[in-house]
């Protein structure tokens, strides 16, 4: 059984007042059966880790270097990560490939490093809107899945978050068919690469305008494992029944 996820993407939003959303969260859901993770921008993963503490909320980084240390002006390596306290990571979101011009081979790169630093790596993938419009889908999700994720992937450090480019911060989502279509052909996909036992322990994740209303609907789709969700993870209040929805 595939444990459930909830992980919150705060991109570039909170300063150390949001903390407060992080403990409110907590609080909400002290026995959670779904893992729940917040990922806060860089400058707040050790205070987040320090007030999740040993309670149900884990904290993530948003993006990593692929190297372990050196002369990379504003990087943050996996490790650092880690030892500010986070467990997972966040890579090569679109946000990341478009400005960024993150390659699918240097989101591979950043995770063979986040992986072997113990971090679970959270790899995104999703087409653009013309992408779909020329049924390109499955070929575009083929591709970045091949390439973004590393040999050596397992259930526990890798986790898949399908994310269709228009559907991020824009309030539309895929019809549950479509959602369902792109999340049959990646288990597939990594069934096949990995062998049926890994391939079937890796968590798929939904992405794009996740919200407490159609949450329930998202996850009832098959092959979907929980949300990567972006505004609706930035309090407590708006994230909580996502959270009860998994
Ligand atoms: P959204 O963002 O939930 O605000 O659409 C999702 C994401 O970018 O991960």
């Amino acid at each position: 059984m595939r444990r459930k996820l909830a992980a919150g993407n705060w991109k570039m939003n909170g300063t150390t007042d949001a903390l407060q959303e992080i403990a409110a969260l907590g609080r909400a859901h002290p026995e959670a059966a779904a893992e729940v993770l917040i990922c806060p921008p860089a400058t707040l993963i050790a205070p987040a880790a320090r007030t999740a503490g040993d309670g149900p909320i884990g904290i993530g980084g948003q993006d990593c270097h692929d190297e372990a240390e050196g002369a990379h002006t504003g990087d943050i390596s996996a490790g650092m990560l880690a030892d500010a306290g986070a467990r997972a990571v966040i890579l090569g979101h679109s946000e990341r490939r478009a400005a960024h011009h993150e390659r699918s081979e240097d989101v591979r790169a950043k995770a063979r490093a986040a992986q072997a630093a113990g971090l679970m790596t959270i790899i995104c993938l999703g087409e653009s809107q013309l992408q779909r419009e020329a049924t390109n889908t499955l070929d575009i999700i083929g591709a970045q899945l091949s390439l973004s994720v590393p040999d050596g992937s397992t259930g526990e450090n890798l986790v898949v978050a399908y994310e269709p480019i228009w559907a991020i911060g824009s309030g539309m989502t895929p019809t549950p068919d479509q959602i369902g279509e792109v999340h049959d052909f990646m288990r597939a996909r990594l069934e096949r690469r990995f062998g049926a036992g890994v391939g079937r322990s890796v968590r798929l994740l939904y992405g794009g305008s996740v919200k407490g209303e159609n949450a329930g609907e998202i996850f009832a789709i098959s092959n979907v494992d929980g949300a990567l969700v972006g505004g609706a993870s930035l309090t407590a209040g708006a994230f909580s029944p996502i959270i009860s929805a998994l």
